[in-house]
């Protein structure tokens, strides 16, 4: 049977409480039927410990943490204290169940003006962002980038550590943003957003990268595929999106199922663990 990776997925949201038995009914589900691993995405210091206790429960699920560009507005000023909190999840778990592949997400977002009363700060953000980079490059670990609307910041900035390899994740930059993060070793990771009818643009993006570097994700439970566009979304719907690629490289289905799933086993560093 066909089965495949989700590089980006957020379980740990309230959304999930609607179904019956909650997440953990439709992870058990997904994952004895067509789901071979997820990445579980955190974005603040409560949904990262969230997203790492739900991985922990589950052989083929593994956990990413990071201050997100938004959150880090609710937060204070210096990342400092977070950074280190971040750290010692991460030294606990290399010493426990060993969870933890990648930090995010992490990233800019510029979408909006305002959080509340709190306006939105770029240089906070930027600052979060490098911050994230070094620990990134001190831990040896991948990084999960969030761009909104900031593509050429996150670029100038991510370049200035090429020791670092890191995937952008639900990729919405252009064609040219895709070939510069292929040409310094990076991945680009794909969602439902691929499948939407006005998404030639992200169409043309997925089309420029090699197929050795593409990643699919559900970024769930936002950004359902179509035709379920606007619905809750898991990983049980990732065969939509992993279709729309096929199309665009011109594979199977099955081809591109097996790829994308080889190549996030390499990125985040799972060779015999799924
Ligand atoms: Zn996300």
């Amino acid at each position: 049977m066909m089965r495949c990776f989700d590089s980006h997925a957020h379980y740990n949201d309230k959304k999930f409480d609607q179904l019956p038995g909650g997440a953990e009914a439709l992870l058990t589900k997904l994952f004895s039927e067509n789901v071979s691993g997820i990445v579980n995405v955190g974005t603040n210091p409560d949904t990262n410990r969230q997203v790492l206790s739900q991985a922990e429960r589950y052989q083929q699920m593994f956990a990413a943490v990071g201050i997100h560009p938004e959150d880090c507005h609710y937060l204070g000023d210096d990342p400092q204290p977070y950074l280190e909190e971040i750290a010692s999840l991460i030294e606990t778990d290399r010493q426990g169940a060993q969870k933890i592949v990648a930090i995010g997400e992490i990233g800019l977002d510029y979408h909006y003006e305002w959080y509340g009363t709190i306006p939105m700060d770029k240089e906070k953000q930027k600052d979060f962002l490098r911050r994230q980079l070094e620990l990134a490059r001190r831990l040896r670990l991948p990084v999960i980038i969030h761009d909104r609307e900031a593509h050429g910041d996150i670029w100038e900035i991510v370049r200035q550590y090429p020791e670092v390899k890191g995937v952008f994740h639900s990729f919405s930059g252009s064609r040219e943003l895709a070939k510069d993060l292929v040409r310094i070793g990076w991945y680009v990771s794909f969602s439902g957003s691929v499948t939407f009818t006005n998404a030639e643009k992200v169409r043309l993006a997925a089309a420029a990268v090699p197929k050795d570097r593409l990643l699919i994700e559900t970024d769930c439970p936002y950004l359902a595929p179509h035709p379920f566009r606007g619905q809750l979304n898991h990983s049980g719907l990732l065969s939509y999106t992993c279709e729309t690629l096929a199309q665009v490289h011109g594979t199977t289905l099955r081809e591109m199922a097996e790829l994308t799933a080889e190549n996030a086993k390499e990125f985040f560093a799972l060779q015999g663990r799924i």
